[in-house]
């Protein structure tokens, strides 16, 4: 039996900007909720990112509910550390009861019916409303690869990586074709020699469109689809397209943003590509994405085969105590980013706001 469980009305697994985004709405609304975060400091996912990350659009188009992100200090797109910056001053200055770092490790129906049960070391928690913002940072995706298992060099994927020096003076190969796979790309570059593996040829955006382009088609496109009207086009790539960013651009102007196609399998020291190729590598970057962090919702059974939970908006079909936020656009359009999380976050905590309200009839 153990300790006995501590009991909250809200508890916020996570507290990246989706679980932030979430808390202001509801403190807005007189509910103080509890988070809980793995990591050891603020910043969510930004804290791994690598050295030279940075948002790609301005700061205005990066804003979470209530307070601004500041401009970047040299007028460009914000860096990672700015981002960071950026989240732990939201934190500090809305006065969240954030605990860290706690890993949730399951989550639970409690025994006598009353809210869901939270565990993990050191904690025991019960909570009336739940919601899942653990994000898709520890959850990267490698594909299943002929001959991985032989190759001898070092793997990484673009979670771990952060910065070129280690891999100077070596062949990579980068496997990816979007953002990241561009930009890591870039900014090895310059040190090592890189192969880039791409299923498809990347599309790369104008030079002068940035992240803000990609939104607003996209989002245009779901508002005539929800309506039944004829949708505006997507972009060529919609959002997997690369934005140019500084770095990316001069790596093409340098001739080096070349796909070289898609691979066939690996070997213990490189790759047969498709087209019969064979391309030596001491390293490998997997550049290919991130699913959702829902392990620790195993023991509620509701994931399907894909590992998604069906939703109703924001909140679980099949556990209406549960809230799923910004996973992408199955938790909201365009959630899993700063400029798209808002309507999830306020539809979020106005629904648990009336669970709450509900509860204490
Ligand atoms: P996270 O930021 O991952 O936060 C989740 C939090 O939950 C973490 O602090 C984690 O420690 C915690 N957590 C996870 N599991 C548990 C658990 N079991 N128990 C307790 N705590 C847990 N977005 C933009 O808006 N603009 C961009 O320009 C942009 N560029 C990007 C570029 C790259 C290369 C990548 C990879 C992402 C980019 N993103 C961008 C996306 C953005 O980084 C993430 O989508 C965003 O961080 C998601 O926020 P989140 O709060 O949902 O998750």
């Amino acid at each position: 039996t153990g300790p006995q469980a501590t009991v909250v009305p809200v508890a916020i697994i996570g507290a990246g900007q989706s679980g932030l985004a979430v808390a202001w709405f509801l403190k807005r609304a007189g509910i103080d909720p509890l988070l809980l975060d793995a990591g050891a400091g603020p910043g969510g996912a930004w804290v791994h990112g690598w050295d030279s990350l940075r948002l790609f659009s301005p700061a205005e188009a990066n804003t979470l509910p209530g307070w601004p992100m500041p401009p970047a200090a040299d007028g460009g797109f914000p860096t990672r550390p700015e981002v960071i910056a950026y989240l732990a001053a939201y934190e500090t200055r809305y006065g969240f009861d954030i605990r860290r770092p706690v890993t949730v490790t399951g989550v639970s129906r409690a025994t006598d019916g009353a809210g869901l049960r939270l565990t993990g070391p050191g904690l025991n928690l019960r909570a009336g409303q739940v919601v899942a913002a653990t994000g898709t940072w520890s959850a990267p995706v490698i594909p299943d690869i002929e001959g991985a298992g032989d190759f001898q060099g070092l793997m990484l994927h673009s979670a771990h990586y952060d910065r070129p020096d280690r891999f100077s003076g070596l062949d990579v190969l980068i496997i990816g074709g979007g953002n990241s796979g561009a930009q890591i790309l870039a900014d090895l570059s310059g040190v090592a020699r890189c192969t880039w593996i791409t299923e498809h040829p990347p599309h790369l955006l104008p030079d002068d469109l940035d992240g803000r382009a990609l939104f607003q088609r996209a989002r245009a496109r779901a508002v005539a689809l929800s309506r039944g009207d004829t949708p505006p086009a997507p972009l060529v790539g919609g959002l997997q397209s690369i934005v140019m960013v500084p770095p990316v651009r001069a790596a093409r102007d340098r001739g080096r943003l070349v796909s070289a196609g898609p691979i066939r399998r690996l070997r213990p020291r490189g790759a047969e590509l498709v087209d019969g190729r064979m391309v030596k590598a001491d390293a490998v970057i997997w550049c290919t994405g991130f699913r959702p962090a829902l392990a620790c919702l195993a023991p509620l059974r509701l994931a399907n085969a894909a590992g998604q939970i069906a939703v109703d908006g924001n909140r679980a079909l099949d556990e209406p105590r549960l809230w799923l936020v910004g996973y992408g656009d199955w938790t909201g359009f365009a959630s899993a980013t700063l400029g798209g999380i808002t309507p999830s976050a306020r539809a979020t905590a106005a629904g648990i706001a009336a669970a709450c309200r509900l509860g204490a009839e």
